[in-house]
């Protein structure tokens, strides 16, 4: 962390996903002023239901990040003495002392493109991680593989080092197929975020919340198939989560949405 992190200092934050929530919570912590801004309609929308969105945007403004979502960055101005002016798509001007970018990032296959190689926003892999030249395997970030009939691209390290076994595997002759679990998690002050599987294509999400509890999970479906789930300062409903998905097993609704139900019974 650099000096820029001192209590007081201005911080504009470009993009409301988890890099830019994770850095807003940083800052928070450490006193600086924290604005956010996202230029979609909310925070987290490319990867999350309203529902997760709305409980990261009241975490956030519970420990004061000023939270600015439906509008983009226009412009930045350098003000002469050190300090910068944001124009906002919307006509509004901030005034900060330094911006963060966590805009994410696109994949450059241009090497492999350029060898050749199938790709799409990433090099193609099958099940085995071989590209569509057979002498040349792919794992990690870098490739586009399948998951439950569609073709994905998995930004994680338990990923990229599962995946990497299996293709290492494959080389020497398994002839074993790569089954992606996807598992992801964002730290953010006192709340630990897990998220099983994958929610591509959910048309519900059915939220689990005891009366008064602080801890609570948004399980994701697509019809009656279970996709993912969410799960805050919640291990064992996120646990719960995973073995049925791994297992692709989908929960009744009801159950799920019941605090009462008792979900380890469905193991
Ligand atoms: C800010 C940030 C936060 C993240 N947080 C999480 C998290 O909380 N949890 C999680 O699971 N994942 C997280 N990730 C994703 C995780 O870092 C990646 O999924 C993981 O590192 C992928 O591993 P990889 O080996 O496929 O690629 P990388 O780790 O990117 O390694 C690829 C390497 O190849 C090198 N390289 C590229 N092109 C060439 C070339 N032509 N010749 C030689 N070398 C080359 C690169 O320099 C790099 O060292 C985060 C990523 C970022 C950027």
């Amino acid at each position: 962390m650099g000096p820029e992190f001192v209590a007081g200092r201005r911080v504009l934050i470009v993009g409301g996903g988890y890099i830019g929530l994770e850095a807003a919570a940083v800052a928070a912590k450490l006193g600086l002023s924290v604005t956010l801004l996202e230029a979609a309609p909310r925070i987290l929308q490319r990867v999350a239901a309203p529902e997760t969105s709305d409980f990261f945007r009241a975490l956030h403004g519970e420990n004061g990040v000023a939270i600015i979502e439906g509008t983009g960055l226009a412009s930045l101005r350098g003000t002469g003495d050190g300090a910068i002016t944001a124009d906002l798509a919307d006509g509004r001007v901030l005034n900060v002392d330094f911006v963060i970018a966590g805009i994410g990032v696109a994949a450059n296959d241009r090497l492999a493109r350029e060898a050749g190689l199938a790709c799409e926003g990433g090099i193609i892999v099958d099940a085995r991680g071989q590209s569509s030249d057979p002498a040349i395997w792919a794992a990690g970030d870098c490739t586009v593989l399948p998951y439950r009939g569609a073709m994905i691209r998995l930004e994680s390290v338990q990923n990229a080092i599962d995946q990497a076994e299996a293709v290492a595997a494959n080389m020497l002759g398994a002839e074993a197929d790569y089954h992606p679990k996807p598992w992801f998690w964002s730290d953010q002050y006192a709340l630990k975020l897990q998220i099983a599987g994958l929610n591509t294509g959910f048309d519900r999400v059915v939220v689990r919340k005891a009366e008064g509890a602080t801890t609570c999970s948004h399980w994701y479906f697509k019809g009656e198939t279970l996709l993912a789930v969410d799960a805050m300062n919640d291990p064992r409903n996120y646990m719960i989560g995973k073995r049925l998905i791994e297992a692709g097993r989908s929960p009744e609704a009801a159950v799920i949405a019941d605090p009462a139900s008792d979900l380890k019974a469905l193991l």
